[in-house]
Parts: structure tokens; sequence; C-alpha cells
């Protein structure tokens, strides 16, 4: 069943059937069907409508962004954002699409050879709830500009923002055979992966999905992208503000009610640093974020996705201090609604659960190391590998470290940060196959050499 309920009452608000079987067989022939007549048409044609796209997500960005708060407790200030990375998502790949796609010439031994870049047919999109309308523009754009056509199955807790997807790719010109929403239950995506009609699969999700979509996407030969989970280190090496160290770091921790995957979930400071940015990023964390009413653009704390979610992230938080953690502040749940207090935790060590779990909420973990090469071991003692980042004042040095970190990105001064251009993806359990920038075209894509 696919409900809209809103995380800051716990209403429901809206449900929709699963779709059927034989819908969904349906929807397979569609986009399989929609593909021969996709690929023919030229690239710059292509980019054209991806171009629309991004001009029609830009005139929606409000509601959009409204749908975002009220399925999944969005702030709307941040939905409004995340709808801008969007509009830059679809520019990007209908502006660089057709010289990504060119032709590239080889010489080779004996003679000459020609790569072209060719689609591969129908993907299946399996999407999470977290930034509904960027993580579907990440799979999308690309792909659509390079001639493969869309299944996509979404989050079951953001019906709306699946729909409001359809209808503006299919406003910008995009065929309805080219790209089609399915309401798939998650208990059809391995037949769905099974069905020969269909080349390859994309999921952005929890290492749970992404274990099980391999599997099925590896039994039936067919390649596999997958964004999974990530509790990404953030090392802070020196600081000449720690004021600010302290601001921009839990900004990006908090952003999205922490529910993004590239967040920095743990926090590794120096030993000299370790105690005054602890106590100051308590004290920021306790005052500033306010569970509030994630329409309000002045809130500061909304609700987690679902009440599942917050319960679910409050019992992690609950067994680290069993455990042994220290809470500094924060870990009630509020209720009504999914709101669970912004909570920053230490003395967080190896046996305890939370020392390798992601956890997908307002949730901070501070560490103290005392080297710089410890602070590069407790950053690569995680199962996880999505991003990381290196706070500090010295670039030679915070490049050094970044050189050493087990992670798919890491940014300098910056954390959980994502941008059309830019290549994004993990390695050990965050996954594989990457999105964004020119890596991002080319997961299903036929590099068919042509010897001359
Ligand atoms: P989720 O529960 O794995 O759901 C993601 C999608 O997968 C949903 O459409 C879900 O369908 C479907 N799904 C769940 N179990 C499945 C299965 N066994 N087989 C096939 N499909 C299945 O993840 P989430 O809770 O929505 O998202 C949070 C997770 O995503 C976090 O771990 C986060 O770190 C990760 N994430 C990663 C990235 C990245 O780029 N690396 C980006 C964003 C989020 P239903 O909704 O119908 O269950």
């Amino acid at each position: 069943m696919y409900a809209v309920t809103d995380p800051a009452t716990g209403e429901l608000i809206e449900q929709i059937e699963n779709a059927s079987d034989e819908q969904v067989r349906a929807a397979i022939g569609r986009v399989h069907q929609g593909y021969s007549a996709w690929r023919r048409r030229t690239v710059e044609q292509r980019a054209a409508i991806v171009a629309r796209a991004a001009e029609l997500f830009a005139e929606r960005t409000d509601e959009l962004a409204a749908i975002m708060t009220l399925e999944m407790g969005k702030r709307i200030n941040e939905g409004r954002g995340e709808i801008g990375i969007v509009v830059d998502i679809f520019r990007y790949y209908a502006e660089h699409g057709p010289a990504l796609l060119a032709d590239e010439p080889l010489t080779i031994k004996g003679g000459r050879a020609v790569i072209t870049k060719e689609p591969i047919g129908a993907l299946l999109g399996v999407m999470p709830w977290n930034f509904p309308v960027y993580q579907v523009a990440r799979f999308v754009a690309p792909n659509l500009v390079l001639g493969n056509t869309i299944l996509l199955k979404h989050a079951s807790i953001c019906p709306r923002s699946a729909v409001a997807i359809e209808q503006v790719l299919r406003e910008a010109g995009v065929p309805d055979d080219a790209y089609v929403n399915v309401f798939a239950s998650s208990r059809q995506v391995p037949w769905m992966l099974a069905d020969p009609r269909i080349q390859g699969v994309s999921l952005t999700g929890s290492e749970q999905a992404g274990i099980s979509v391999a599997a099925e996407a590896g039994r039936n030969l067919k390649k596999s992208v997958l964004e999974l989970g990530g509790s990404d280190p953030l090392i802070v090496l020196d600081t000449d503000d720690l004021d600010e160290t302290v601001r921009a770091t839990s900004t990006a921790r908090m952003r999205n009610c922490g529910q993004s995957c590239n967040a920095p979930k743990r926090m590794i400071v120096l030993s000299g640093l370790y105690d005054e940015f602890v106590d100051r990023l308590t004290k920021r964390v306790a005052e500033y974020y306010v569970a509030g009413d994630p329409a309000d653009p002045n809130t500061t704390l909304p609700p987690l996705a679902s009440v599942a979610a917050a319960d679910e992230v409050a019992g992690q938080v609950a067994k680290a201090i069993e455990q042994g953690a220290t809470l500094r502040t924060g870990g009630r749940r509020i209720g009504p609604g999914a709101y669970l207090e912004a909570t920053v935790l230490t003395d967080v060590t190896p046996e305890m659960d939370a020392y390798r779990e992601e956890i997908f909420g307002p949730v901070v973990l501070v560490f103290e190391a005392g080297t710089e090469a410890e602070a590069v071991a407790i950053a690569n003692d995680s199962p996880f590998g999505l991003g990381a980042s290196v706070w500090g004042t010295d670039a030679e040095r915070n490049t050094r470290v970044a050189r050493q970190l087990e992670a798919g990105m890491v940014y300098l001064n910056s954390a959980g940060g994502s941008q059309a251009d830019l290549p994004f993806g993990g390695i050990k359990r965050s996954g594989m196959g990457r999105e964004l920038g020119p890596a991002g075209i080319e997961e299903f894509m036929n590099k068919k050499s042509i010897r001359l």
C-alpha cells in the first residue's frame, strides 16, 4: 500500500493500492516498447526535452517542495533547495549530454576503431523517500538523454512526489512509454528484475534493499547501480574559528533532519580541540534545533519521515546509552508526530552497535583522536564508504588526509553536499556505481567498439 501520512501530526491523508501484477507487467511492456522509438530520436532531441523538464521543475518549485513537506516532513526551504539541484541536474545533462555521448575515435594496432555510446534498453529505478525528487533526477536525467527508457518504483510513503515527477516529465515532452511511474511493491521487484524486457536496475536505499536487489539482478545477469547507506566521517584537524566550524558541521549533520545518506554522522576531532568542540557542539545542538512545523520556514527541527523512522532512531540512541555511550543532549521522542530531539553522543566504542550502524536521523556521534593517523583509522573503521570530509586550515594536510580515506567522495571544509557535475557514489557497503557528472551517464551505456 502507498500512503501519504503527515509526519508532523501522524495523520493519514491518502492511501493508494499497489499495482497488481498485471498492471506492473503492462508497465514493463510500455517502457520496453517505447525504447525503440525513444532511442531513435537524436541526442539533441532528447536533450531538448530534458532541458524543458528543467524549466518545468523550476516553475513548480513551491508545489514540489510542499508535497515533500507533507509526505516526508522536509523543511519547506530545504525542499525548495532540493528542487534547485534537480533543475541543475536536468540542465547539466541537457547541456553536456551531446558531448558526453559523442563517438570516441581510437587508434589501435593495425588500424582504427570508434567507440559509440549507446543505450541498453528499459531500466528499473527503485527510489527512497529522503530526497524524493533529487534521487529520481540523478537516475532519470542522464538515462533519458542517453536513450534508455525508465520504469520508476518510488518509496511507498511518497506517491504524490512520484506522480508529480511523472507529470513534469510528460509535460516536458517525455513520451508516456519512455518514463512510467508504477506503484509496485518491493515484493514485486524481484520478478520485475527477472523480466527479460528490463535491462538493468538502479536502487537508492538501505543496505538491506541493496542486498536483495543486487542478488536478484545478479541472478538474472542484469547490471545494477546501488546507492546505499553511509556513516560518513568528518575529521576536524584544526580551525581558526571554532564557532564557525561547529555551526557548519552541525548544520551539515542536521540537514534533512539527519536523513541524508552522505551526512557527516561521525565527527572525529583531534585531542587538542575535542573538549571545546564537544561543549560548543552540544550547546548549539541543544539550543538551535527546536521542533516545529516543517511548513514554517523558521522551523529548525522538522519531524523525521515517519513515526516508525523516529522510533527506530530513538531506539538506536537508547541502545547506545545502554551499552555505555554518553548522552550529551537530546535523545527523546517528541509527539505527536515523528519528532526526535537533536542528539549528541560521545564515548561510542567499537563494541557498541552505534559504532557500525548508520543512524538515519538528527544524531551526531563525536570521537576523539590523538593523532591524524588515529583519526584516519577511526574514519576507515566502518563497513560503509560513501562520503567523508576533512576540516582544517592547511590545504596540503587536508588533501593528504583525504587521500587516505576509504570513501567514494571527500569534501574539504564542507560536508554532505552534492552538485550536478560532481560524481556521487560509494565503496564498501555504501554501494557501487556512480551518479551525476560525466560518470553518471555511463552506467547503463553500451560502449560499443566498432573496428573500422
Ligand atoms: P529503503 O527502505 O531501502 O527503501 C528504498 C526503496 O527500496 C523504496 O522504494 C523501497 O520500497 C524499496 N525497497 C525496500 N526494500 C526492498 C527490497 N527488499 N527489494 C526491493 N525494493 C525494496 O530505504 P529508505 O529507508 O527509503 O532510504 C534510506 C536509506 O537510503 C538510507 O540507508 C540512506 O543512507 C540510503 N540512501 C543512500 C543514498 C546514496 O546515494 N548512497 C541516497 C539516499 C539515501 P518501499 O518504500 O515500498 O518499501
